[in-house]
């Protein structure tokens, strides 16, 4: 013990998946997409001139902003940008869970929450999903502080129906409801289109997955204008330059090339079905996915023990030890090449049980 000890700030902080150096590495475990991102953004970058990053770059973001606000039909006073969507939701939760009453998400969702609301000092409480994995509306109508859900959600990747959502945002209208939409493009409806009705909805989204650039950092939250700026004064709060140039400069590159977009996500839809109709006939059960990855378990092998057996093939898939999940894997979506060298493992491993 030093004599400061006991000054130290004591938190259990968020388990990222791992990142390996190695490159040869069929990478299933972090929900990344395998292809590259728009052609427009290696050209934003290489000719990016390097006298620009003697200056701060736009404390908003403004040049990015206003490429999603055309995108999405909005004001861009109705957009905030951040260094991920780990960034916004951040600063989402700083801003808008200030009660004594606990907010609400789900039991299994993603585990940076309860990381957040304990960093921040945010009182919360789980809403058990049902046994299928799906969200029950009516836990979410008693009072609380708040209320935050990935659609689709992590790690499970089920997609919830828009009415429910909405249904949700409708018996919490004196709360902030945050809708954590990583996933959407994947999937069915946007909350996005609520945003106007509800003055108390917030949808977040990332370039991280469906644009490729989990690299470059970008994340997006869209709200009303008042909950925009109570969002930028907090950030301004604590670091008014939070993303930089290149970021800025090549994420909207990746915002206007529509068809690249779309193209990038039928690849991956269509992989998804041939990885569930293969997963289904070795046996693994899932939940329905909604986004680029699989929950997937299986009645006869363990999940522990075909993560650990991948692994050892230079597999790497997300296995997480937690109540309720740990006979899971979560499988993301790579290409079709990488999917056969996953599925020709699994035979394998399952062919020859330890
Ligand atoms: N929300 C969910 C549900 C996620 O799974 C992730 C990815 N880990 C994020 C947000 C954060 O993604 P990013 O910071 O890369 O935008």
């Amino acid at each position: 013990m030093k004599p400061w000890s006991d000054k130290l700030r004591k938190v259990v902080p968020y388990t990222p998946g791992e990142q390996p150096v190695n490159t040869e590495i069929i990478k299933l475990n972090t929900n990344e997409n395998p292809y590259p991102p728009a052609p427009g953004v290696k050209k934003a970058l290489n000719s990016l001139d390097d006298r620009r990053l003697r200056l701060y770059p736009d404390t908003t973001a403004k040049p990015l902003v206003d490429a999603l606000a055309a995108y999405y039909h909005l004001g861009q006073d109705q957009i905030f940008t951040g260094v991920g969507s780990d960034d916004v939701l951040a600063i989402a939760f700083m801003t808008f869970f200030n009660s004594d009453k606990p907010i609400f998400f789900p039991d299994i969702t993603y585990s940076f929450y309860p990381v957040w609301t304990d960093l921040f000092r945010i009182p919360y409480e789980t809403k058990a999903l049902d046994d299928n994995f799906k969200i029950i509306k009516e836990d979410y109508y008693e009072n609380n502080g708040g209320v935050i859900f990935p659609n689709p959600n992590a790690p499970t990747s089920y997609y919830e129906e828009i009415s429910l959502v909405e249904d949700i945002i409708c018996h919490n209208r004196n709360v902030i409801v945050i809708i954590d939409e990583a996933y959407i493009d994947y999937s069915g409806e946007s909350a996005l289109k609520l945003i106007d009705k509800y003055d108390n909805l917030l949808v977040v989204q990332t370039f991280s997955k469906s644009r490729s650039m989990a690299g470059m950092r970008i994340g997006y939250a869209m709200g009303n204008k008042e909950l925009i700026k109570a969002m930028n004064d907090v950030k301004f709060s604590y670091n008014s330059y939070t993303m930089n140039l290149p970021s800025i400069e090549s994420g909207i590159e990746a915002v206007n090339d529509e068809a690249y977009f779309k193209h990038n996500i039928d690849k991956i839809l269509k992989t998804r079905t041939s990885t569930v109709a293969q997963l289904s006939q070795l046996g693994f059960e899932f939940p329905e996915p909604g986004g680029n990855f699989v929950f997937a378990t299986h009645p006869e092998h363990r999940a522990k023990e075909l993560f650990v057996a991948l692994r050892e093939k230079n597999i790497y898939v997300r296995y997480f030890d937690m109540p309720r999940i740990d006979d899971y894997l979560r499988i993301t979506i790579g290409t079709d090449k990488e999917m056969k060298i996953l599925m020709d493992a699994i035979k394998e491993i399952c062919s020859n049980p330890t």
